[in-house]
C-alpha cells in the first residue's frame, strides 16, 4: 500500500509567490520552488516567533516533521539567496484554513471575520 501522505495544515498563503533578483531577466535566471507549507513554516517559526512545538500543532504534523520542513525552507531560501535564483512559491500537499481570526503577520488572534486589516499591527488582511 502507498504510504499515506499527510496534508499539512496551513493558514496563510501569500499574495506574492514570485520573487526574483533586481535587473536580470527571467528566462535567464534559474527558480527554487518553495512549497507552500514550507512557506507556512517560515512564517510560523521565523516570523511569528512561535517554538517548533507550537508550530508543528499549527500544521497539525509532528515535531520532526515540522523541523525538516523548516530546514528544507531555509535551505532554498539560502540557495535563492546566495546563488542569486529566482523563488516560487508553489505546490505541496496542504489543506487551506481559511482566516480562522489570526493575523498572518502578527498572529494576534481577534481579529473579526471579514476585516481588512489587524487592529493590532494594521496589516491589511
Ligand atoms: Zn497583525
Amino acid at each position: 500500500m502507498p504510504r499515506y501522505r499527510k496534508r499539512r495544515r496551513v493558514e496563510h498563503i501569500p499574495s506574492c509567490r514570485h520573487f526574483k533578483p533586481a535587473g536580470i531577466p527571467a528566462y535567464d535566471l534559474e527558480e527554487v520552488v518553495l512549497r507552500v507549507e514550507e512557506m507556512e513554516a517560515l512564517r510560523l517559526k521565523d516570523l511569528l516567533g512561535l517554538d517548533q512545538e507550537t508550530g508543528a500543532e499549527r500544521m497539525n504534523v509532528s515535531r520532526p516533521t515540522f523541523q525538516r520542513i523548516l530546514v528544507e525552507a531555509h535551505r532554498k531560501v539560502a540557495e535563492a539567496l546566495v546563488e542569486g535564483k529566482a523563488l516560487r512559491i508553489e505546490g505541496g500537499a496542504y489543506d487551506f484554513r481559511q482566516n480562522h481570526g489570526r493575523c498572518p503577520r502578527c498572529d494576534y488572534s481577534r481579529v473579526q471575520k471579514g476585516a481588512f486589516h489587524c487592529p493590532k499591527c494594521n496589516w491589511e488582511l
